[in-house]
């Protein structure tokens, strides 16, 4: 099932950005080296990096650049992983398996931030810090623990005391939590339509409104169609997310995608400053999480997760409302500007997937909420993937994808796991990550 026809509520950041990009749709035959299906931020970073080394590189992208997950996400650059730290990496890949991992993850932040100096992307980014606020005591201490081994790994990263969370996110409401001073925020739209324009002008060449219908073997080449034209390439790259269809059948059988809402408060005036001051991203340890940065103009911009999409943008506008109200009680109750939603490509086991084929198919997904930064990171990797570097040589080891028994009935009902992570939350029960399922 592809979702490309599908066109979501557009994001605030489409109406804030000032970077724009079009791009005609492909009519003709053409050849290149390497296809990259798919213009989000995975995409395009693997575009320029396959560029960068050489290569005579073809971007297909169904809809507009910056219409999936990357032009709709909160904006946050976290050079850390959902649930997985240095350790929990390292006990299920031991020895310069995990190492490599980890400084992937570790320099994703960089990547990205190297990839707006590079093209002057004019995205609003701020590189102020990432702060992870606990919201019990039990919490603190583990995110405490998290955030020596990530500084134990070479990241900026720092436990934060009550008193001091209390001021820089300014509230009462958490018990302290960790900090990585890499982290920041961006217009992710504006992102990615920058990174379009760079690489286009790098000699990317890339197509809108040219979904990529099938894939097939033309000798040693693949023909990848589109509605109007093909383009014949030795390899073929898949960063199509969580908006994969069946070019590659067992790939999107092993992703659940889950629909996640943003809103953002109407500008907040003077009461602005009193939010976040130091102007970092937070999101703080619960599972079914609050998050929130601000936008140039002073909005508060959130988001939530809904178990039943009923009514779903007026329910996320007062959910979201309700929640910052009791994180920031002063705040003026206003209903939210905007509302709009995008798609996370989630893994079970919440760890990014590198799947590579011996004909020359490549593809990764399972950001799992958080794809912003390691989107820019995994670019080298695709690239050496698709260049033949050896398994045991790349920084993501591949493996063959695992389709979920029963994917539609999965992917329908992933969302009401909330209720089960809100009862979690409220319990505060310990959820070590090495109890959960190891990957090959
Ligand atoms: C609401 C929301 C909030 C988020 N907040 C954050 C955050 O604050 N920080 C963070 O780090 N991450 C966040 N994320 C995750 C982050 O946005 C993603 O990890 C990242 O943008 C993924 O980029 P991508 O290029 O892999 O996928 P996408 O941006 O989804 O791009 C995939 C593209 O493939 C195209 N496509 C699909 N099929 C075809 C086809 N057959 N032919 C051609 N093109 C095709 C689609 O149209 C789409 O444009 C958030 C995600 C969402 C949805």
């Amino acid at each position: 099932m592809t979702s490309w026809p599908v066109d979501p509520p557009s994001s605030l950041w489409r109406l804030l950005s000032r970077e724009v990009f079009s791009a005609p749709a492909l009519r003709q035959e053409i050849r290149a080296d390497i296809v990259v299906v798919g213009g989000g931020i995975a995409g395009l970073a693997t575009a320029v990096e396959l560029r960068d080394r050489g290569h005579d590189v073809v971007v297909l992208e169904a809809a507009h650049i910056g219409h999936g997950a990357s032009g709709r996400a909160n904006g946050q650059v976290i050079s850390a992983l959902t649930r997985h730290g240095p350790d929990a990496l390292r006990a299920l890949w031991p020895g310069k398996r995990g190492d490599r991992f980890i400084a992937l993850v570790a320099g994703s932040a960089d990547r990205l931030y190297g990839l707006i100096e590079r093209y002057a992307i004019d995205c609003d980014a701020r590189r102020n810090g990432w702060l992870q606020p606990a919201h019990t005591e039990g919490r603190a201490r583990r995110v405490a623990a998290l955030a020596a081994q990530w500084a134990e790994a070479g990241a900026p990263a720092a436990a934060v005391d009550a008193a001091t969370m209390s001021a820089r996110v300014g509230t009462d409401a958490y018990c302290g939590g960790w900090e990585h001073r890499g982290g920041g925020h961006i217009n992710p739209y504006a992102f990615t339509l920058g990174l379009a324009r760079g690489a286009a002008a790098d000699g990317v060449r890339i197509f809108e409104t040219s979904p990529a219908l099938r894939l097939t073997r033309q000798g040693d080449l693949w023909q990848v169609e589109t509605p109007a034209g093909r383009v014949l390439a030795g390899k073929v790259a898949l960063a199509t997310a969580a908006h994969s269809g069946d070019l590659w059948p067992d790939f999107r059988r092993s992703l659940v995608p889950v629909t996640s809402y943003q809103a953002a408060t109407p500008p907040l005036g003077a009461f602005a400053d009193t939010i976040l001051p130091g102007d970092e991203a937070a999101s703080d340890t619960r599972m079914d999480l609050r998050y929130f940065r601000k936008d140039r103009e002073g909005r508060l911009v959130s988001g939530g997760a809904l178990a039943l999409q009923l009514a779903a943008h007026r329910r996320v506008s007062t959910l979201v409302a309700g929640r910052l109200a009791k994180i920031f009680p002063g705040l003026p109750r206003r209903p939210m500007g905007h509302v709009w939603s995008g798609r996370i490509a989630m893994t079970t086991d919440r760890l990014p997937h590198l799947h590579r084929r011996a004909d020359g198919l490549v593809a990764w997904a399972g950001c799992n909420g958080r794809g912003l930064a390691l989107a820019c990171a995994m670019a080298d990797v695709m690239a050496d993937a698709l260049e033949g570097v050896p398994d045991e040589a790349l920084a993501l080891r591949p493996s063959p994808p695992s389709p979920l028994p029963l994917h539609g009935l999965v992917a329908r009902c992933a969302r009401l796991i909330l209720p089960w992570y809100r009862w979690k939350d409220a319990r505060e029960i310990p959820f070590p990550p090495e109890t959960m399922k190891r990957t090959p």
